[in-house]
C-alpha cells in the first residue's frame, strides 16, 4: 500500500464522507470543501490512467494508478493538468478543483480504489491519508503532455510492469464508462460525522449477522 497524502495543501472541511463502496447506495469518496480553483495534488506517485471531461457524473476528473493496485480519483475539477499516461510524484499538481459534472457546489470528490483496475472497490480514504503531501520535485518538471510516454521506462518510483497494462484507455468520455458514478455529491451535504457513524453501525451490524 503506497503512502497516500491529502490531495491538496492546507486543510479543507469535509462536506460528506465515505459511507460505503457500493456507489448505488453509498457515497464512495470524501467531498472536501475546496473553493473553485484550488490546486489539486497527486496523493502519491503514479501514472495517470484517466484524464477525462464529462458533463455528468464525475465531470472533469483524473484517476492515478499507484503501486499495489491502488488508485486515486479526483473529480469535479475545473481544469485537468495531467494527461493520460503522465507520470506524477506525490504532491504534483494535476488540476484545479471545480464544480463540473454531478455536483451541487465547488468541492473535490476524492476517492481511493483498490483492485485490478480503476473500477476496483472504493475504500475509505480517511484512515489512509498521511497529511499534506511533500513538495513535489524532479518528475514534476516533466512536460504534462506525457500521453506518449514510454511506460516501460523504469522510474524507480512504482512498478511499471504492474501498471503498463492499465494505461490503455483513450482520453475520451467513453473511456469513463468503467468509473461508476457516485450519487449526487456537493457542497451542501449533511453532517459527515453522522454519516460515518451510521456507516460504522451498519458495518458492525452486518458483521454481527455473518455466520
Ligand atoms: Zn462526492
Amino acid at each position: 500500500m503506497p503512502t497516500l497524502y491529502t490531495p491538496f495543501r492546507g486543510t479543507y472541511g469535509i462536506v460528506r464522507g465515505f459511507t460505503g463502496s457500493d456507489y448505488r447506495r453509498h457515497h464512495t469518496g470524501i467531498d472536501y470543501r475546496t473553493p473553485h480553483g484550488t490546486p489539486i495534488l497527486a496523493s502519491a506517485a503514479g501514472t495517470v490512467v484517466k484524464s477525462v471531461d464529462l458533463t455528468y457524473s464525475y465531470g472533469r476528473f483524473i484517476v492515478v494508478a499507484h503501486a499495489d493496485r491502488t488508485f486515486t480519483v479526483y473529480a469535479h475539477l475545473s481544469l485537468r493538468q495531467a494527461a493520460l499516461g503522465a507520470r506524477v510524484v506525490a504532491g504534483q499538481r494535476i488540476g484545479l478543483s471545480g464544480n463540473t459534472g454531478n455536483s451541487s457546489g465547488p468541492h473535490l470528490h476524492f476517492e481511493v480504489r483498490r483492485g485490478r483496475n480503476s473500477s476496483g472497490a472504493s475504500v475509505n480514504p480517511r484512515p489512509l491519508l498521511r497529511g499534506n503531501p511533500p513538495v513535489a520535485t524532479a518528475l514534476a518538471e516533466l512536460p504534462e503532455t506525457a500521453a506518449t510516454a514510454d511506460l516501460t521506462e523504469p522510474t524507480g518510483l512504482i512498478d511499471l510492469a504492474d501498471l503498463a497494462d492499465l494505461v490503455d484507455e483513450p482520453d475520451t468520455a467513453e473511456a469513463a464508462g468503467d468509473v461508476p458514478a457516485a450519487g449526487p455529491c456537493g457542497s451542501t451535504g449533511s453532517d459527515i460525522e453522522e454519516e460515518e457513524q451510521a456507516a460504522q453501525e451498519q458495518a458492525a451490524e452486518a458483521e454481527g449477522t455473518l455466520p
